[in-house]
């Protein structure tokens, strides 16, 4: 069982022949809206690589927010702790250019409010075997969760995306990072250095894993056609937290193939199913 602690936005998506340099207006090709955020995104994959998942966050008082819960129970997700604040839902506002490459610009909104986890949060996360968060939620929010899930025996995986310095409370109670490169080198090495396992994601060239007493492991991805990376890092992390006690190889590899096959989809929630890895892990 996975409780994920982490941010739910509407996803606003634009597609366009390329991105637009600063000041620049141009005409893009296509728009669409869809459930996202790192939480929800890693909570939907959670559960379609086969996890019964949990989702505590916060959605607002708008248009968007029952539209949010019912994609998280349409997934599958036990959404029954998920909040509703006062002000809007978080958006994420997306371009997408013909290559695939992205750029994002997230405001928070509703997801800004989850200041602390509540009594239930706190029961929830006891209850899990584990806990996967990412920065998206204030991180007094995500250090008093993962604090909670030490205490009580709760594996923590952290996604530190948006990538930010970790607070000493905050990394000692972390069993697993997972990094793209970007992140691994803004943490710095020495970081790194402190919790048990480092997973680094190397986006077309898979994923590595570096865990207690030396292990190294590397798991390449099944080709794959690319349409849209958005999401690829997401499904990557939320299957790694399903399978995680299938063992470091297994999580890994299975890990890198729902990555891959994200990046064939367009969308955020783009997580492909357990049926879809094994077919993909089949094919190598
Ligand atoms: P993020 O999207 O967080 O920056 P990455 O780009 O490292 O993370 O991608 C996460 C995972 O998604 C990779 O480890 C890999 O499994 C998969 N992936 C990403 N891009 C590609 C690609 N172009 N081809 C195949 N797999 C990819």
């Amino acid at each position: 069982r996975i409780t994920v602690l982490g941010s739910i936005n509407m996803d606003l998506v634009t597609t366009t022949p390329r991105l637009p340099a600063p000041g620049e207006t141009i005409l893009g090709h296509g728009f669409s809206t869809g459930p996202g955020g790192k939480g929800a995104n890693q909570a939907v994959a959670a559960a379609r690589a086969g996890a019964e998942v949990r989702f505590l966050g916060a959605v607002g008082d708008d248009a968007f927010a029952p539209e949010l819960r019912t994609a998280l129970v349409g997934a599958g997700v036990d959404a029954d702790l998920l909040r509703e604040t006062e002000g809007p839902s978080g958006v994420a506002v997306i371009s997408v250019d013909d290559s695939g490459e992205n750029s994002i610009v997230v405001v928070s909104g509703a997801n800004a409010a989850m200041r602390a986890p509540t009594a239930a949060d706190l029961g929830a996360i006891a209850a899990a075997d584990l806990l996967l968060s990412q920065l998206e939620l204030p991180l007094a929010s995500v250090t008093a969760g993962a604090r909670h899930a030490r205490a009580n025996g709760t594996t923590v995986i952290l996604n530190p995306s948006p990538a930010a310095p970790l607070p000493d409370e905050l990394l000692e109670c972390v069993d697993v990072l997972v990094v793209n490169e970007t992140e691994a080198a803004q943490l710095g090495a020495s970081t790194l250095a402190r919790v048990p396992d480092v997973v680094t994601t190397l986006g077309a060239r898979g994923a590595t894993l570096r865990g207690p007493g030396g292990v190294e492991l590397r798991s390449e991805p099944p080709a794959v056609e690319v349409v849209d990376t958005t999401g690829a890092g997401d499904a990557f992390a939320g299957t790694l937290a399903a399978c995680w006690h299938l063992g470091r190889e297994v999580a890994l590899a299975r890990a890198c193939a729902a990555g891959a096959l994200a990046t064939t989809r367009a969308g955020a929630a783009s997580a492909p199913t357990s049926a879809e890895v094994d077919a993909a892990l089949g094919r190598r």
